[in-house]
This record gives C-alpha cells, sequence and structure tokens, in this order.
C-alpha cells in the first residue's frame, strides 16, 4: 500500500533522504524509528506531499508521488496523519474539529458527520467530550482529538509522526493504547516513535533510519538483536 524506491529528497545543500527503500502492506504496523535529524519526519511528510521528493519513486495508496499529478484532494482522502502538535482549532469544540474535515473535505451532511463524529470519539474514549473546547482537555485527551479526526476521514494508511513526545508517561500510555486498538482492528499505520517498548510489543516492521538512508529493517527482534553497529547503539542510548 505504500512502496519507497530509491527515495531522494535535499533542503538546499543538505542531502536528508540519500535513496531511501521500504513498502508497507495493508494491515501492517511499521514503526520508523532512529535518531534526531535522519530524515523521518521528512519522510513521513514526503507520504501526504507535505514534501515533494526529488529522485527514486513512491506509491501511497496507489498515487504515484515521484510525478507532477497528483491529486491532492484523493490522497489527502487516503492518508490520514497525526503530529507531535494536534492542531486543533480553538474555538471549535471537540464534535467540530472532528466534523470539519468531513463537512468540507468530504461533503458529508451534518447529521452524517456528526454520527461520524460519534463512533470515531467513542472510539479513541472521549466520547463524553464532544462538546468540550480543546483548552479543557489535557494533553492526552487533545492528541486522541487529533486522532479521531484522522479516523473520521476513513483513511486506508494512518500516519503518525511523534504523537507522544509532548506528553507525560500516563498520557502517552493512554495515547498508546488508542494506536495499539487500531494496530489490532487492522489499521496499516506507520509510527515514528521514540518508544521502542511500544514499537517492540506493536509493530510488525521496525524501519531504522540512520544518515538518510534505511539501515536496517526487520521485525521486531531486530531490537534485541540488531544486524548493524548503528542500530546497537540507538537501541543502547533509547
Ligand atoms: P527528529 O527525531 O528530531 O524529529 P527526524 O528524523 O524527523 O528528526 P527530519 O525532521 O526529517 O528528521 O529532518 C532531517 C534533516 O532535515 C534535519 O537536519 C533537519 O534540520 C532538516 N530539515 C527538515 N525540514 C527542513 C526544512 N523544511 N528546511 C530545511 N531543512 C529541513
Ligand atoms: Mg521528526
Amino acid at each position: 500500500i505504500v512502496e519507497l524506491r530509491d527515495v531522494r529528497k535535499r533542503f538546499g545543500s543538505l542531502e536528508v533522504l540519500k535513496g531511501v527503500s521500504f513498502s508497507v502492506a495493508r494491515g501492517e504496523v511499521v514503526a520508523l524509528i532512529g535518531q534526531s535529524g535522519s530524515g523521518k519526519s521528512t519522510a513521513l511528510r514526503c507520504m501526504d506531499r507535505l514534501e515533494t521528493i526529488e529522485g527514486g519513486e513512491m506509491f501511497v495508496c496507489g498515487h504515484a508521488m515521484h510525478t507532477g499529478t497528483v491529486d491532492l484532494a484523493a490522497l489527502r482522502r487516503d492518508v490520514g496523519i497525526v503530529f507531535q502538535g494536534y492542531n486543533l482549532f480553538p474555538h471549535l469544540t471537540v464534535a467540530q474539529n472532528v466534523m470539519l474535515g468531513l463537512r468540507l473535505v468530504k461533503g458529508k451532511t451534518k447529521a452524517e458527520a456528526t454520527q461520524i463524529a460519534n463512533a470515531v470519539l467513542d472510539r479513541v474514549g472521549l466520547q463524553s467530550k464532544v462538546e468540550s473546547y480543546p483548552e479543557q482537555l489535557s494533553g492526552g485527551q487533545q492528541q486522541r482529538v487529533a486522532i479521531a479526526r484522522g479516523l473520521a476521514m476513513q483513511p486506508k494508511v494512518m500516519l503518525f509522526d511523534e504523537v507522544t513526545s509532548a506528553l507525560d508517561p500516563q498520557l502517552t500510555g493512554e495515547v498508546l493504547r488508542v494506536i495499539e486498538g487500531l494496530a489490532k482492528d487492522g489499521m496499516t499505520m506507520i509510527l515514528v516513535t521514540h518508544e521502542m517498548d511500544f514499537a517492540r510489543r506493536v509493530a510488525d516492521k521496525i524501519i531504522f533510519m540512520h544518515n538518510g538512508v534505511v539501515r536496517e529493517q526487520g521485525g521486531p527482534e531486530i531490537l534485541t538483536n540488531p544486524g548493524t553497529e548503528e542500530l546497537a547503539r540507538f537501541v543502547a542510548a533509547a
């Protein structure tokens, strides 16, 4: 459902992706790990066309990202992305935040949007907060609203970029449990994460990026038995 072949991306003179190749199958949960600056967020952003790639080939849900003719609206329907900052609208309620994309992008009626919003907010455990405003929620609850907003669009793939790194341990746990539930339901997900225990438990595949390339990839066991010195050092420091 996602495939990268020798993907390249630079910012000015800085080569950030130097030939990245990996693939993600439908229903797979992939943890993208690696040191700060190794290119994880850039790779994720390229998958949602927030950045354009400059070399190689990339297919996301059938969209050929290396061509100039990506249908952005269709891509955004297929791909949900959740960042560290929740980017909720402060003047809208939780339900309104979740319904916005359904109304504007998917053209749902108010009744349909309300029904979907209730269902996804229930799924992330926030059914009692639909009428609250973001500032009345904890960080973990806000992050779960952001996840619900992504889910509401019924994407084929969800991308998560360090969604727990701004949260304290207890709130981190509640967000990770939501993601784990999605994994059990068969959602295809690519997670950039520093939570090694979580990656070991939930991911089907670990992709370790180092200096703009995939240095090592494999099942969760590579975190216990790294095949490269770089991954061994990364795991030891995590
Ligand atoms: P972290 O774990 O710190 O989030 P990362 O692996 O996600 O790191 P990226 O955010 O992909 O790393 O950044 C890779 C490199 O590209 C870094 O050196 C960063 O400074 C640089 N970079 C990222 N975005 C831009 C940009 N828009 N303009 C210029 N340089 C950028
Ligand atoms: Mg990053």
